[in-house]
């Protein structure tokens, strides 16, 4: 089943690219895998996907250390500045940093492992109370203390839009949030590479896709319902 889930997405992000324009190799697909089974992700392995995303750091590193193949571990929820020593020579891409301070503990963790982390700037476009994000007119300020850090390379912009039953609903968003790519992309800050823009998710990725997303985080559409009770 996850082999037909998987093909009808990506066979979905294939039109979505025909139709506007895009070519699909610029849209990167990643599976949600939290709270589904080991089982489920080398399955997925067996069908070429490469790219995991999962919400929390201990599920992240235990997956990380199970599974039989090197795939791409995409850290997407909140990052608690205590966990942040677990997870920078793990993850390939931080999608969730919101402060100064979570921005400069990876920076201070990935210099004693010696490598650099990608990180995306995660902003709540939507300024939905109960989000994290930062709010847009917040981000220039922190993409340009972030820039100043050495062991963090700000990679783009990421955001979770409001959960909606028509999707068209959240165009405006996602819309909102590639001008932003845009207007700090003419900046040419030092250290800051705005190429990534991870938005969309099962209910609304064929528009995050219309409007310029290069990242979509797709869990329920391939894995099916979460059953967070077991
Ligand atoms: C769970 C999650 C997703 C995937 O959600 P689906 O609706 O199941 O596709 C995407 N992004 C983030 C940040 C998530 O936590």
């Amino acid at each position: 089943m996850l082999r037909e889930n998987l093909k009808a997405v990506q066979d979905k992000i294939e039109a979505v690219c025909a139709k506007v324009g895009r070519n699909s190799s610029e849209v990167t697909l990643i599976a949600v895998s939290k709270t589904k089974p080991l089982s489920d992700i080398e399955e997925l392995i067996q069908c070429g996907t490469t790219e995991f995303g999962e919400n929390k750091v201990q599920e992240l590193v235990d997956k990380y250390e199970k599974v039989s193949t090197k795939v791409n571990w995409h850290l997407i929820g909140h990052l608690q500045t205590n966990k942040v020593k677990y997870i920078v020579d793990k993850a390939c891409l931080i999608h969730s940093v919101d402060s100064l301070k979570l921005a400069k503990e990876i920076d201070k963790e990935a210099k004693k492992k010696d490598v650099i982390v990608d990180i995306l700037i995660q902003v709540n476009v939507a300024n939905e109370d109960t989000k994290f994000g930062l709010e847009t007119d917040e981000v220039f300020t922190l993409i340009n203390e972030v820039s100043m850090l050495n062991n963090v390379k700000i990679k783009g912009l990421m955001t979770i839009a409001p959960f909606v039953e028509n999707p068209e609903e959240n165009r405006v968003y996602f819309r909102q949030l590639k001008q932003l790519l845009l207007d700090i992309k003419s900046k040419n800050i030092d250290n800051v590479d705005m190429s990534i823009l991870s938005m969309g998710m099962t209910n609304d990725y064929e528009v995050a896709i219309e409007e310029g997303a290069t990242m979509v985080r797709v869990g329920t559409g391939i894995f099916g319902e979460r059953n967070y009770n077991i």
